[in-house]
């Protein structure tokens, strides 16, 4: 009986305290070494899931390619129906899955109830005027280029009327980048603050007020490859804001790496294994004990001066990072025709919002007062 007992006892204790997933070891000239035994479920999923899809046949490989998916609208409307129902259409209002009838403009009619929904309601193209094939050439242009584009390019590439229209069409795609639900990162994690925008002579790091805060996290596997990214604005570097970003973004159980920073006490607490690196006790720079984080600094201020050549409001950014954190998270993706059916996949999934919503707070869009003045100028 006794032996039961501690049997049961033994049990309830390691379901409650799982052995740790990875090991860290201290190294004097590194600060940590780092060996992830985690089995790495999403890296190991996602290439199966990916190689159940087929270039040429499920997204088209290249430009050529393109113009063979999508000759037309109809073409469009019916690729966005295969993204939206991969199972079969299903009726929203009755439920009855059966093949609908085509209607025009991408609407299609429940055969039961006689329902009509359109294959755009309630996606970022809902109420769009403009024709699909457009928002799909945006979407390609977006994942066709390493380093992403700009409104004004995607506005001369497809000949729209006003620079608005291009810059919150780029917004709607960059909103669908992210997935509500995605998956926290999960393993070994770098966690650091980075500072963007302004520039304040002589001042640097926690003292800079001009810039704007950018809390970082990142995987680090086997101590020196870097896995999925995740970025998000603070409002500034207390525990109240940075900790939140943290439980958003680090699954509970992670090492958790970060400086002796005061805003990040209380991790443990959270259920991460919080490690401090104390950066003043060692002869190593900042780069060298958290390289992770301060690599994709280096690399993410690069991309927005290169890309978007500073011009990125604070209001805008958490869009920026999301675009940036799609781009790095799949940066090892074989096939740009790979992303651009990715992004179509979300974008299916990702509520429609409002044009103006996007220009609150920044004086411009459709019906800012510049706007209405060009309007009544060309009556
Ligand atoms: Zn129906």
């Amino acid at each position: 009986m006794k032996v039961l007992i501690r049997a049961a006892i033994c049990i309830a204790a390691l379901v409650r305290c799982p052995p740790p997933d990875y090991e860290t070891k201290p190294i004097p000239e590194r600060g940590y070494l780092l060996r992830s035994t985690v089995p790495h479920m999403l890296w190991f999923m996602a290439p199966i899931e990916a190689a159940r899809l087929r270039a040429g046949v499920d997204y088209p490989a290249d430009l050529s390619q393109f113009d063979r998916f999508f000759p037309d609208e109809e073409a469009c409307a019916s690729y966005l129906q295969g993204l939206r129902w991969p199972d079969g259409f299903v009726c929203p209002k009755c439920g009855h899955a059966a093949q609908p009838w085509q209607m025009c403009r991408g609407l299609l009619l429940c055969s039961q109830c006689r329902t009509q929904t359109s294959v755009t309601a309630g996606t970022i193209f809902a109420g769009t005027r403009k024709p699909l094939r457009l928002w799909f050439i945006a979407a390609w242009e977006i994942v066709s280029h390493k380093y992403g584009t700009n409104a004004a390019t995607v506005r001369r590439l497809l000949g729209l009327k006003s620079y608005e229209t291009a810059w919150s069409w780029l917004h709607k795609l960059r909103r669908a980048m992210v997935r509500p639900d995605r998956d926290r990162l999960l393993g070994v994690i770098e966690v650091d603050e980075m500072y963007v925008g302004g520039w304040d002579k002589g001042v640097y790091g926690r003292h800079a007020e001009k810039k704007v805060i950018v809390a970082c996290a990142v995987e680090v596997v086997d101590g020196k490859r870097l896995g999925r990214v995740r970025l998000r604005q603070v409002a500034n570097v207390s525990g109240e804001a940075l900790r939140p970003f943290v439980q958003e973004a680090v699954e509970p159980g992670s090492s958790v790496f970060t400086d002796g920073w005061g805003g990040y006490r209380g991790l443990s607490r959270l259920r991460y294994d919080h490690m401090v690196i104390n950066q003043s006790a060692s002869p190593d720079p900042a780069h060298v004990l958290m390289p992770g984080v301060h690599r994709i600094a280096a690399l993410l201020k690069r991309w927005l001066s290169g890309t978007y050549h500073g011009a990125v409001s604070r209001e805008h950014l958490n869009y920026y990072l999301d675009e940036y954190t799609f781009r790095f998270n799949r940066r090892a993706s074989r096939s740009r025709g790979l992303l651009f059916y990715r992004l179509l996949e979300q974008a299916v999934q990702t509520e429609h919002s409002p044009t103006d919503d996007f220009f609150v707070g920044t004086g411009r869009g459709p019906d800012s007062a510049t706007a209405k003045a060009r309007r009544k100028s060309r009556r």
